[in-house]
C-alpha cells in the first residue's frame, strides 16, 4: 500500500482510506487486549464499516468481524455473501473470511473462532436474536457492550474522516444554498420537503437520513419532520437536514427561514440565538470539556430570558452515524480533542407558537475548530 499520496478508487474508497482502516484495526486489536476481553464480534452496521469499510447489509444470516485479543482478525460470512465481502476493503487488510454454508450453524461457527472466550463484547446495534444465539453458542462467555471500546476510536476522527465529513457539509450547504427558492407561501411542509430530499440526492449525497420543514408552530417540536401543513406569510421555518455520503459520513444542518420579516420580538429572540451559537462553537478547542461548551449556549440564553425555552442539549457527534460520541451536554465532563466532530445546534421552542435553530457540524483542532457547515447563519426571510 503507498498510502496517502495515491487516490486510486476500490469499491467506493481511496487506498489512502486503506491504510486508515488498516490503524483503526491495529488500534481496536490492542484495546482489546487492554479492556481484558478475549474479543469483540461486530455485525453489520456502522461499526463493521468503521473498522473495515465493508458496507455489509444487514440480514437474518449472521455475518460477523471476529477481533481477539491476539490471534488473526477473522469475519464469519455466509456464502452467498463472500463475494460481496471480498469486493470491500477486507480482502486489502488482511481479515479473514470464513464462510458458512446453509445449513451450517454460524454461531457455533464463530463461538469456534474464540474457544473458551470469557468475556467478549458486541457490538452496540447487534440484534438481540444475534446476541442471545452467540450467548447460546458461547456458555462461558459473558457478554458486554461494545460501545465503550469502539466509541474511544470512533469519536476520534482521523484526517480522512475530517475530510469526510468537511464533504458532507459542502453537500448539505449546497442543498441549503437552494432551499428559499422552495419556500412560498400556499405550498405544504410535504412538497418542499419533497424538493429538499431531491436536492440532498442531488448534492452528492447517496441516502436522505431526515427532512424537517418546521413551519409556525410545528417549528417548536424540536423533531417534526413534515406535515400538510400550508405555509402562510410571517411563518417561521425550522428546516434541518441531513444526509449520508456514499462513503458513510453524515451531514445534519439547520438554517432558519422566515416569509416575510417575523414580528420584532421574534427577531430579537433569533438574535439571541444566533449569539448562542456562534458563542459556543468559537469556544472549541481542545482541552475544554463538552458540558463547557453546552453551559456558553445555554448562559447566554439564559441572560435573553430564554433558558427555560431551549429544551435538548446543545450537540451530538457525528461521522458514520448521525448521533454518537461525543455528546455535548450538561454533565459530560470528556474534554474535546483534536478529530472530535460533533453539532453546534441550540434552538429556542414556544409552544403552539413558533421555534428556531441554528446548527453546524464542527471538529475540533490542534489549535481550534473548522466549520464543516459555512451557510450565513441570519434568518433567511424569503418575500
Ligand atoms: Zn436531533
Ligand atoms: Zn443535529
Ligand atoms: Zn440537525
Amino acid at each position: 500500500m503507498s498510502g496517502r499520496d495515491t487516490g486510486s478508487s476500490l469499491a467506493g474508497v481511496t487506498t489512502s482510506d486503506t491504510a486508515d482502516l488498516q490503524s483503526r484495526l491495529q488500534r481496536t486489536v490492542e484495546a482489546v487486549g487492554a479492556s481484558g476481553l478475549d474479543g469483540l464480534l461486530v455485525s453489520p452496521g456502522p461499526d463493521l464499516r468503521y473498522l473495515t469499510g465493508y458496507d455489509a447489509i444487514p440480514l437474518e444470516r449472521l455475518t460477523c468481524l471476529v477481533v481477539p485479543a491476539s490471534g488473526p482478525v477473522r469475519i464469519v460470512v455466509p456464502a452467498l455473501e463472500v463475494a460481496a465481502a471480498m469486493a470491500s476493503p477486507i480482502a486489502d487488510l488482511g481479515v479473514e473470511v470464513v464462510s458458512w454454508q446453509e445449513t451450517q450453524d454460524p454461531y457455533v461457527l464463530t463461538g469456534s473462532l474464540l474457544p473458551g472466550a470469557q468475556r467478549v463484547a458486541v457490538d452496540d446495534h447487534m440484534w438481540a436474536v444475534k446476541v442471545l444465539a452467540l450467548r447460546d453458542a458461547m456458555p462461558t462467555a459473558l457478554q458486554s457492550p461494545a460501545g465503550p471500546v469502539l466509541q474511544e476510536l470512533r469519536m476520534r476522527k482521523s484526517a480522512v474522516e475530517v475530510d469526510s465529513l468537511l464533504r458532507a457539509g459542502e453537500a448539505i450547504d449546497a442543498v441549503h444554498a437552494q432551499v428559499a427558492g422552495f419556500l412560498r407561501t400556499g405550498r405544504t411542509e410535504r412538497e418542499v420537503g419533497a424538493d429538499i430530499a431531491d436536492a440532498i440526492l442531488a448534492a452528492g449525497h447517496e441516502r436522505v437520513d431526515f427532512v424537517i420543514v418546521a413551519s409556525g408552530p410545528n417549528g417548536a417540536s424540536p423533531h417534526h419532520e413534515l406535515s400538510d401543513r400550508i405555509l402562510q406569510a410571517g411563518d417561521t421555518v425550522v428546516v434541518d437536514i441531513g444526509g449520508t455520503m456514499p462513503d458513510g459520513y453524515c451531514s445534519d444542518s439547520t438554517r432558519m427561514y422566515s416569509l416575510g420579516e417575523p414580528p420584532s420580538a421574534v427577531r430579537a429572540e433569533f438574535e439571541a440565538l444566533r449569539e448562542a451559537q456562534a458563542l459556543a462553537v468559537a469556544a472549541v478547542r481542545p482541552g475544554v470539556s463538552c458540558e463547557s461548551i453546552d453551559a456558553v449556549a445555554r448562559d447566554h440564553l439564559a441572560t435573553a430570558g430564554l433558558a427555560e425555552f431551549f429544551i435538548h442539549r446543545t450537540g451530538h457527534g457525528i461521522g458514520l452515524e448521525t448521533h454518537e460520541e461525543p455528546y455535548i451536554i450538561e454533565g459530560n465532563s470528556r474534554l474535546l480533542e483534536p478529530g472530535m466532530a460533533f453539532s453546534i445546534e441550540p434552538g429556542v421552542y414556544r409552544a403552539g407558537s413558533h421555534g428556531a435553530r441554528i446548527e453546524d457540524i464542527v471538529v475540533c483542532t490542534e489549535d481550534g475548530f473548522v466549520t464543516c457547515n459555512n451557510r450565513p447563519h441570519g434568518l433567511v426571510v424569503v418575500e
